[in-house]
C-alpha cells in the first residue's frame, strides 16, 4: 500500500468515527435537551400568565381574560391552543361555539398545565397546547449549520494534510528514490531535491553526502583499475608476441626435425606445443578480461535474445557435438530491450552458455533453459540453468574471481577467468551477478541488468 493512503485512511476512519458519534450519540441528546429547554421555557411562561390571571380571576373579570387570552394567542403562534378550567372543573376559556384552531395532527404538540394559584388555594388550570415544530426547525437548521463547518473544517484539513504530505514527504521521497535509482546505474548527476530543515531533510543531506563518499570511492577505484588495467592489457599483449615466436619455431623444429627425434622427444615436442597453445588461450582469456571496461564501443539499446542467439550461433559446434538442448522461455523472449556494450554482453553470455554445456557428467546431454523476468526495481533478471554437475555453497563466492577453478584441466579444460570477466561485464553495466546451485543438482546463473 502506498504511503498516501496510509496516512489518509487513519484520518478519514477517526472522521467516520466522529461523524458517528456526532450524529448517533450526540445529535439525539441534544435534540432531547432542547426539547426540553423549549417546554421548560415555555412553562415558565405559563406560569407567569397564570399569575397574571389571578387577579382576573378573583374579580371575576371574564371579558379582560378573554381578551388576554386572545392576545397571547396572537402574539404566540406556536401556542396552538389555550384552554382556561375554573377550580371546579368547568370551561372558562375557549368560549363554548367558538371553533378551536385547526392544526396538522403530524404537528408536534406539547400539552403544558399551570395551575392557578392564590396561595395554596387553587383558582383554576391554564392548559396550552404548543407546537414544537419551529424549535425542532430551528435545532435542526442550527445543526445543519454546525455539521457544514465542522465538514468544511475537516475537508479543508484532509486537503491541507494531503497538499503537505505531498509536497513534505512524498515529492522528496520520490525524487531520493529516484536518484538512489540513478546511484546503482553509476549516475550521480541526478538532482536531489532542497533539503529542507527537517527529517526528510536530513535523509536528504545524508543521502548526497553518501553519494558523494561513493563518487569519489568510485574515482580512486577506477583510476586504480584503469592503471591496473593498462598493465594487464600491456603485459597480456606484449607477451602474446614472444609466445608466438616461440609457437613458431616448435612448429618448425616439428616440420623440420619431428622424422630426426625418438619417441620421447616427439612426445616432449607435443607437450612444448600444447602449452604454447594453452599459455595463447590463457592470455587471450586475460586479454578480454582487462578489456571489459574499458570502452572501445557506444553504448546502445539491444534485445538479449538477439545477443543469446549470437552466442549460440558461435557455439553451435559445440552444442551438436555434446547434443545439448537450449531452451529460450518465453519470459525470456519478452524481455525489454536493455541498454549496454553489445560485445561485452555476448561474452557474458557466451560464456554463462559456455560453461552451461561444459559442466556436464560424460554420460549427461546438456539440457539448458534461458529465463528472463523484470524485478520490482525495474531490473532486467536472466537466469541460464542447466542440469550439469552443480556446485558447492561454498563456492558460490570463489568461483567469480579470476584464476579461481573447481576442477583440475584434465576433468575440465578452462583457465579460470570466464567467470570473472561475467562478473566484470555485468557489474560494468550497473547490474550483479549471483548463482543457485546443488552438486549434481544443476546449476542456475543470475545475472540483472538496468532496463535501455
Ligand atoms: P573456466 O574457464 O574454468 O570455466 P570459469 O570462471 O568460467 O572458468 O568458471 C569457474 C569455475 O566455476 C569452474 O572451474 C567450474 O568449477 C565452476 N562453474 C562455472 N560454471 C559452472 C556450471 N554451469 N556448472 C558447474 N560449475 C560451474
Amino acid at each position: 500500500m502506498k504511503l498516501m493512503p496510509k496516512l489518509i485512511w487513519p484520518l478519514l476512519a477517526v472522521f467516520f468515527c466522529i461523524m458517528g458519534y456526532f450524529y448517533g450519540y450526540w445529535m439525539p441528546r441534544y435534540h432531547e435537551d432542547a426539547k426540553k429547554g423549549y417546554v421548560a421555557e415555555t412553562s415558565r411562561h405559563l406560569e407567569s400568565v397564570a399569575q397574571g390571571l389571578v387577579p382576573l380571576m378573583l374579580g371575576s373579570q371574564l371579558d379582560v381574560i378573554y381578551e388576554n387570552l386572545d392576545a397571547l394567542k396572537e402574539t404566540n403562534p406556536e401556542w396552538k391552543e389555550i384552554f382556561l378550567k375554573d377550580k371546579d372543573g368547568r370551561e372558562l376559556y375557549p368560549l363554548a361555539g367558538v371553533a378551536s384552531s385547526v392544526y396538522d395532527p403530524k404537528v408536534p404538540i406539547a400539552e403544558i398545565k399551570r395551575p392557578i394559584l392564590i396561595g395554596d388555594a387553587e383558582l383554576g388550570q391554564l392548559t396550552a397546547r404548543v407546537d414544537l415544530g419551529p424549535s425542532i426547525a430551528l435545532q435542526r437548521q442550527h445543526l445543519f449549520e454546525l455539521g457544514v463547518v465542522f465538514a468544511s473544517l475537516c475537508l479543508i484539513l484532509l486537503v491541507s494534510m494531503i497538499f503537505l504530505i505531498e509536497t513534505a514527504v512524498l515529492i522528496p521521497v520520490r525524487n531520493l528514490s529516484r536518484a538512489s535509482k540513478a546511484l546503482a546505474r553509476r549516475d550521480f548527476a541526478t538532482p536531489l531535491p532542497k533539503a529542507t530543515k527537517d527529517e526528510i531533510g536530513a535523509l536528504i543531506e545524508t543521502f548526497a553526502a553518501m553519494r558523494e563518499a561513493r563518487r569519489s570511492a568510485e574515482e580512486e577505484l577506477a583510476r586504480s583499475n584503469e592503471e591496473l588495467e593498462q598493465f594487464a592489457y600491456a603485459a597480456s599483449h606484449d607477451l602474446r608476441e614472444p609466445l608466438r615466436m616461440v609457437g613458431s619455431y616448435v612448429t618448425l623444429i616439428d616440420r623440420r626435425y619431428a622424422d630426426t627425434l625418438d619417441k620421447d622427444g616427439r612426445e616432449f615436442l607435443a607437450f612444448a606445443k600444447e602449452g604454447v597453445l594453452r599459455m595463447d588461450q590463457l592470455i587471450k582469456d586475460l586479454l578480454e578480461y582487462s578489456r571489459v571496461g574499458r570502452v572501445f564501443e557506444a553504448r546502445s539499446h539491444f534485445a538479449l535474445q538477439d545477443v543469446a542467439d549470437e552466442a549460440l550461433q558461435i557455439l553451435a559446434l559445440r552444442v551438436k557435438e555434446t547434443q545439448a538442448c537450449v531452451e529460450l522461455t518465453e519470459g525470456f523472449k519478452s524481455l525489454p530491450e536493455v541498454q549496454g556494450f553489445r560485445d561485452e554482453l555476448l561474452r557474458l553470455m557466451y560464456n554463462l552458455i559456455g560453461n552451461a554445456v561444459k559442466y556436464q557428467p560424460p554420460d549427461r546431454k546438456p539440457l539448458i533453459v534461458i529465463d528472463g523476468h523484470v524485478d520490482e526495481d525495474g531490473f532486467v533478471v536472466v537466469a541460464v540453468k542447466d542440469n550439469g554437475i552443480g556446485i558447492d555453497k561454498q563456492y558460490f563466492d570463489r568461483i567469480f574471481q579470476i584464476f579461481k577453478r573447481l576442477h583440475p584441466r584434465t576433468e575440465y579444460e578452462g583457465s579460470g577467468i570466464g567467470l570473472a570477466t561475467c562478473k566484470k561485464v555485468v557489474e560494468h553495466h550497473g547490474g550483479r551477478i549471483w548463482v543457485e546451485s546443488q552438486p549434481d543438482q544443476g546449476s542456475a546463473f543470475f545475472f540483472s541488468l538496468p532496463q535501455g
